[in-house]
């Protein structure tokens, strides 16, 4: 196996303990990283055949004078591995030692614009590749969050999920990731599929929040508002919405499991006349 900052070492960067010049440091503590942090390049995606993106990103990082790496990167048509998945690669700040990275020839921003059969093959060829470091070290198809990072739990989560004030890659909704681990497992050619949890049944998580709204007066037996919602109760209820919606349809989606509800609700809720 041959990798491309060894075969194509960058003149800009510092000779390391193994002899070559490129960002990042021969071997980590322990081999087997924690988690798989996907990102995007940020370059402008290639639609033309042959996809040229993941070469280009390859370049860059063997010539940059920024401190900075991948294990690989990958565009519709290719996959170029930069560093031996042991190594570290400088991909993400205060992760690095426990992590493996990807980057995708593309633009955070742009998955909704490019052609569908482009953001399938993006996303398809990362997700193999991805599968590939998953089966070596046996780690979880599941997406984290910071918090779960961070208390020591194996799986997948996003470049802004672990740097959120810098980064917004690689700019995945809800139902994108869906997809991306989705593709993860098939290329891992698992033979079943989770059975997703029933959300309406008492205990379950959509069925108590508006249990708790109906009791409290803010909704009817049919779920439409009695009357006009305080401020309090609105917050209580965008919170309970937070806890039991919107973080287990994240982690739903990191089981390719598709939910009973909309789950691709992001961004803040804002209001246009403020709530007495
Ligand atoms: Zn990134």
């Amino acid at each position: 196996m041959t990798f491309y900052l060894y075969e194509n070492q960058n003149p800009n960067a510092p000779i390391r303990s193994n002899g070559l010049r490129f960002w990042g440091q021969p071997q980590r503590r322990t081999p087997a990283p924690q988690i798989i942090v996907v990102h995007t390049a940020e370059n402008l995606p290639d639609f033309t055949p042959p996809d040229t993106g993941a070469e280009s990103i390859a370049r860059y990082f063997a010539t940059t004078s920024r401190p900075v790496s991948t294990q690989s990167v990958t565009d519709s048509d290719s996959t170029i591995r930069l560093l031996p998945d042991e190594a570290v690669a400088y991909q993400v700040r205060n992760y690095n030692t426990i992590s493996w990275g990807i980057e995708i020839a593309t633009q955070a921003a742009k998955w909704r614009d490019i052609p569908a059969w482009h953001r399938e093959a993006l996303m398809r060829r990362a997700a193999a590749e991805c599968a590939r470091v998953a089966t070596r070290y046996d780690i979880p198809v599941t997406f984290l969050t910071r918090a779960q990072v961070d208390a020591g739990v194996r799986g997948f989560t996003g470049h802004t999920n672990l740097d959120p004030t810098r980064r917004t890659d690689p700019g995945f909704t809800p139902a994108q990731w869906q997809q991306f681990l989705t593709y993860v497992h098939e290329a891992k050619g698992a033979a079943t599929m989770p059975t997703p949890p029933d959300l309406t049944q008492p205990g379950e998580v959509f069925h108590d929040a508006w249990a708790w709204a109906e009791q409290n007066g803010i909704v009817n037996e049919h779920t439409d508002p009695v009357d006009d919602v305080q401020k309090q109760e609105m917050i209580a209820f965008l919170h309970r919405y937070h806890t039991k919606v919107v973080e287990p349809a994240l982690a739903a989606a990191s089981l390719g499991l598709t939910l009973p509800f909309d789950s691709q609700i992001t961004g803040n809720v804002r209001l246009t006349t403020p709530l007495e």
